[in-house]
């Protein structure tokens, strides 16, 4: 009697070469999908010990525990929340720094201002009060003008040295 060689079914693989056997379940029709869907993830390459750990979370505790994103989504906003209370700082501190660098020109142009009126203002009382004869060297005199005088019908304030000095003066052109 021969024995007739079983030429059906897959090829046997070399001892070497055999898988560890695997453990058969029986699934309920319920979980079928969602057991299909972990299958084909896990051929993907897509299951991680993170996902089996959200997974058996979810069944433990009927909630997602370590669901990140929505603690991610909530720092997020409040970043966004922050930075946007940064920028309007910032804004508002450049906001003053500008308004007190405008306020510096109009300082600075005030106080010119100021200062040419000072001068002018020093001028017209040296105009009005001070001596109005001249020096030796061609300049207005500055002493203080004490004495009105009359010369070729005109009025003169000046000091009380000029004073004299015109006095002898009109003395002179009198008795000549
Ligand atoms: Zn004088």
């Amino acid at each position: 009697m021969t024995v007739k060689k079983e030429t059906r079914g897959r090829k046997r693989l070399p001892p070497e070469k055999k898988k560890p056997p695997q453990a058969t379940l029986k699934i309920n029709d319920f979980i079928l999908p969602f057991v299909k869907e972990l299958k084909g993830n896990l051929k993907k390459g897509l299951v991680t010990e993170e996902t089996l750990e959200r997974l058996f979370d979810i069944l433990r505790t009927g909630q997602n525990q370590s669901n990140h994103s929505e603690k991610i989504g909530a720092l997020k906003d409040k970043i966004k929340k922050l930075d946007d209370l940064l920028l309007k700082r910032v804004m508002e501190r450049d906001l003053a720094h500008s308004k007190s660098v405008d306020l510096e020109s109009k300082v600075h142009y005030w106080k010119a201002k100021y200062d040419e009126l000072k001068r002018d203002y020093d001028d017209l009382l040296h105009r009005e009060y001070d001596c109005m004869a001249m020096t030796s060297d061609g300049k207005r005199c500055t002493k203080k003008a004490v004495f009105d005088t009359f010369q070729d019908g005109l009025l003169f304030h000046v000091c009380s040295q000029h004073a004299k000095v015109l006095e002898k003066r009109r003395r002179n052109m009198t008795t000549n």
